[in-house]
């Protein structure tokens, strides 16, 4: 039997998102609109659509809907906005930043990962963003200074040049901690090259891999 995806994609809105207070209808449209059962391997797509994190092979993992939703919420993404991601994993969330207008600049370390992202959105058409398979602890110098950075897997420290990357006034989220302690996401915000630091909620991402 086909499942009806879109009615999925509503109720995950309704039930997952609202219900925990995610409010920017901009974010709430793009849940209901990109097809996340095309960002998971075939066997698993039934299940696109629960409240987890889900694996994509290669041992990493597509976050939970709510986790991308409250992230990119926190973002306050506009279009044109630059936006650099950490871990581009299935692609998902690139393709929901993209989606709202973002330019996305996308950074894998696992290069069949990040060939299968490309491939995904040549073939959805998102236009706005670009990949590279290569070490995100670096960042992406030739592109900085970025409006906003999210990184999707937990460092156990904010890494230097990432913060360097930022522009002044720049947020970045991400999830901080080792892979046997707590983690917790984070929102950092550049301000006369110091940062201001906020926690947001404990998480559980895959290791930022050095
Ligand atoms: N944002 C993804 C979820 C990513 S899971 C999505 O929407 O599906 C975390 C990803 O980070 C994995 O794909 C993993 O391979 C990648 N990763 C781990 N360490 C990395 C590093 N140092 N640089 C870039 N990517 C890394």
């Amino acid at each position: 039997m086909t499942k009806d995806f879109e009615k999925l994609r509503n109720d995950m809105v309704e039930y997952q998102l609202k219900t925990r207070d995610v409010k920017s209808e901009a974010v709430l449209d793009a849940m209901r609109n990109v097809e996340r059962h095309l960002f998971v391997p075939k066997n698993l797509q039934n299940c696109a659509y629960q409240d987890s994190p889900l694996s994509i092979g290669l041992g990493q993992t597509i976050s939970q809907p709510y986790i991308v939703a409250f992230m990119t919420e926190q973002l306050e993404p506009f279009p044109k906005m630059k936006i650099l991601e950490i871990g581009t994993g299935s692609g998902y969330q690139a393709a929901i930043l993209s989606y709202l207008g973002c330019e996305v600049y996308t950074i894998e370390l696992l290069e069949e990962l990040a060939l299968g992202a490309k491939n995904i959105f040549t073939a959805l058409d998102f236009k706005n963003i670009r990949v590279k398979n290569g070490n995100g602890y670096l960042g992406w110098p030739e592109e900085a200074p970025f409006d906003a950075i999210i990184v999707t897997a937990a460092p156990e420290r904010i890494p230097e040049k990432l913060v360097e990357q930022l522009k002044e006034g720049g947020k970045m989220i991400i999830p901080v901690g080792g892979v046997y302690s707590v983690q917790l996401l984070k929102l950092i915000i550049k301000k006369d090259n110091r940062i201001i630091e906020e926690d947001l909620l404990p998480v559980r991402f895959v290791p930022l891999l050095e």
